[in-house]
């Protein structure tokens, strides 16, 4: 399916690995040259050849901390003006919610909430005067069902939500078109460090942590980068312009809601 967005430029944070490289790769495959990043400067290149030798597309690579303002600073600098932009970072430790201090949630707020409130601030204006943007944030099923150890990102993802469902109605008229992006459990290596915690605390192998919590999920499986990629692509395409501040839910089934 051709998503009309062949030769627009998009910025995906945190993007040489798991859900951000599945959107990247997605957006690649649609004909959208790229700015990627992440810290680790290796993966990060990798993965930058790799979608230009499969894709053809251009690939800026920018190995930085998203969640600083230097990082983000960097990012900008390389990335000018992008039609697109993806905002991720990696998730908050879990933990229990008597051991959280001001300064965790600070970090929290910082990396998942004021980190993609930013880029935004930096970037939706321009896609303004040009009459034409999409916005795609990573939050996770925890902003409409909270995970318990995850309250640091529960937080933090909820006042994102807040934000993008006000600025959302407030820049659609001018062409941009900005949504969440929720996911439940995927395979990636965040789903593998979570799934090692549970087995180191109830002594179980790692196979038999993950096979539980698929259990848990309607389709009876973790969801691929693939799947969630290809879903981010259809948010940022020509097809989207009429969905506006909305919360897509990528879980399985798992979330057992009516709407
Ligand atoms: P992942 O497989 O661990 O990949 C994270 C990617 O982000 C890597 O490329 C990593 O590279 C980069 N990254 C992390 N922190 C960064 C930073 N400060 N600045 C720039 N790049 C950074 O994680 P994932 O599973 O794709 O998760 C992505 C987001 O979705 C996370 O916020 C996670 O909490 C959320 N989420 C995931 C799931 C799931 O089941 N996978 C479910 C719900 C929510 P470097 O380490 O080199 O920086």
């Amino acid at each position: 399916m051709d998503l009309g967005i062949k030769g627009k430029r998009a910025l995906v944070c945190a993007s040489s690995k798991g859900l951000g490289r599945g959107c990247a790769e997605a957006l690649a495959e649609a004909g959208v040259d790229l700015i990627i990043n992440a810290r680790s400067e290796g993966p990060l290149e990798e993965t930058a050849k790799a979608l230009r030798d499969t894709y053809g597309v251009k690939v800026t690579a920018v190995a930085a901390d998203i969640t600083t303002e230097e990082g983000r600073a960097q990012v900008l600098k390389a990335a000018g003006a992008v039609d697109i932009l993806v905002n991720n970072a990696g998730g908050p430790p879990p933990g229990m919610w008597t051991d959280w201090e001001r300064e965790d949630f600070i970090k929290a707020l910082d990396a998942n909430m004021l980190t993609p409130i930013a880029l935004i601030k930096a970037l939706v204006p321009g896609m303004m005067d040009r009459g034409w943007g999409r916005v795609v944030n990573i939050t996770s099923q925890s902003v409409k069902s909270p995970i318990a150890v995850l309250g640091l990102s529960n937080s933090a993802r909820a006042g994102l939500t807040g934000y993008v469902a006000g600025t959302s109605r407030q820049v659609a008229g001018k062409g941009v078109v900005m949504n969440n992006l929720l996911p439940g459990i995927h395979a990636t290596d965040r789903a593998k460090s979570l799934d090692t915690g549970v087995a180191e605390k109830e002594g179980i192998t790692l196979e038999e942590a993950s096979a539980q919590r698929a259990s848990g999920i309607p389709a009876g499986r973790y969801g691929t980068a693939q799947e969630f990629g290809a879903t981010c692509a259809f948010l940022c395409s020509q097809y989207a312009g009429y969905m506006i501040g909305q919360n897509v839910l990528l879980d399985g089934g798992a979330l057992i809601t009516t709407m």
